[in-house]
């Protein structure tokens, strides 16, 4: 089969890591009879050096007419000043984000055996480890409702607002995407809310449980917000997929990637409704190692494996580049970041070289 990626390598370690990423892809697509090509698009800091702005359209249509996008990383101290928002580096994200009309972000949290040290829990709470994926809506949420600001009728002062909302509509394709995710999982749903509280999350919850009856073979469970952020660090290995909106999502999804241990080591997906995607690991352009050859590539190389699976429809290819990963780790190879005190360390190139020669 044939796939046009857009491939936005960004600021920082982004050129270093994608550039990995992208060999791993060509490894499979000579081992599975793929052909990968790729559009570079410049965006991010890079491109306001450039174009002057963030993000052109041109950079957008690009990646509109691809089959996914993959991107390493944007910003960095050289723009982070920036006041005007098309010339700051994020107004990339965002505006990808808006301009694909990606509504469900994919983020998973796994502990691998070979990494048990980095995990900040207790070894008797982890026990077997965890494998956990957060579904977090992206598009609605307090952070698009309503915002302002007014005066109290009373002596305290100006009160700001954000108004919280999510319709039957956006609650519906995210549960979906969730349960379907399951499916290919361990069969397990958390949706976690504040339906004690608010009117939001009671729609959220009754969209859920409507949905969740064209899924019979997965069990769901719902959990207030509050104690999702206590089992998260009790017990993680009781979740399998979690669904939730985007003001929660975005905090236990950081929660989530910390039990992990490290940054460097964790990929994400954002979806739209064609299935479509932008692929990238969750860290930054880590600007203080960016250049020497150093950083972990296996967050990005992960994200390929995730666009495999999630846009391109190839569970066993995405199966292939994972199994690699954890072999390599399983040998003991280890990049700076990941690294007990005292371990060898390689590089970026020698990380992905071994990812490659395991395929
Ligand atoms: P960061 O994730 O870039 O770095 C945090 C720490 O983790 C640094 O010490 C860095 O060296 C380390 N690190 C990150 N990725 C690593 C990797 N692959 N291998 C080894 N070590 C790694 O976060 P930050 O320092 O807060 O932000 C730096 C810049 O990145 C800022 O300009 C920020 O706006 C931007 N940023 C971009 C994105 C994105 O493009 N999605 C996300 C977060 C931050």
């Amino acid at each position: 089969m044939e796939f046009r990626i857009a491939v936005v390598k960004g600021d920082g370690v982004g050129p270093e890591i994608v550039s990995e990423a992208m060999l791993v892809l060509d490894k499979i697509g000579a081992k599975y009879g793929h052909t990968f090509s790729y559009d570079e698009v410049i965006a991010g800091g890079c491109s306001i050096d450039i174009n002057g702005v963030a993000l052109t359209q041109q950079a957008i249509d690009t990646c509109k007419a691809a089959d996914s996008v993959l991107l390493g990383a944007v910003g960095g101290p050289k723009w982070d000043h920036n006041t005007d928002a098309a010339k700051r580096p994020e107004r990339a994200l965002l505006g990808l984000r808006s301009a694909l009309g990606l509504f469900a972000n994919l983020r998973p949290a796994m502990m691998y055996k070979a990494l048990a040290d980095a995990c900040p829990i207790k070894r008797e709470i982890i026990g077997d480890g965890f494998d956990i994926v957060i579904c977090r809506e992206l598009t609605g949420d307090v952070y698009f409702g309503e915002h302002g600001r007014r005066e109290s009728t009373n002596d305290w002062g100006t009160i700001g607002y954000d108004d919280m909302n999510y319709s039957e509509y956006e609650v519906e394709r995210i549960a979906r995407r969730a349960f379907e995710m399951a499916r290919v999982r361990s069969k397990k749903v958390t949706s976690v809310d504040k339906a004690n509280v608010l009117e939001t999350s009671r729609v959220w919850r009754e969209t859920v449980a409507r949905v969740a009856e064209e899924y019979p073979d997965i069990e769901l469970n719902y959990m207030y917000v509050d104690n999702a952020a206590m089992q998260l660090v009790r017990n993680p290995g009781q979740f399998d997929v979690i669904v939730t909106g985007n003001l929660f999502g975005d905090i236990l999804s950081d929660e989530a990637s910390m039990i992990t241990g490290s940054i460097g080591m964790l990929p994400s997906a954002s979806l739209n409704e064609s299935g479509r995607g932008m692929y990238e690991p969750i860290h930054g352009s880590a600007p203080d190692i960016a250049g020497k050859g150093i950083a972990n590539p296996i967050a990005t190389i992960l994200s390929c494996a995730m666009m495999l699976r999630y846009s391109f429809g190839l569970p066993t290819e995405a199966d292939a580049i994972e199994r690699a990963v954890e072999k390599v780790l399983d040998e003991g190879y280890r990049t700076l970041d990941i690294a007990a005190k005292g371990e060898k360390t390689i590089g970026t190139h020698e990380m992905g070289e071994l990812i490659r020669a395991n395929i």
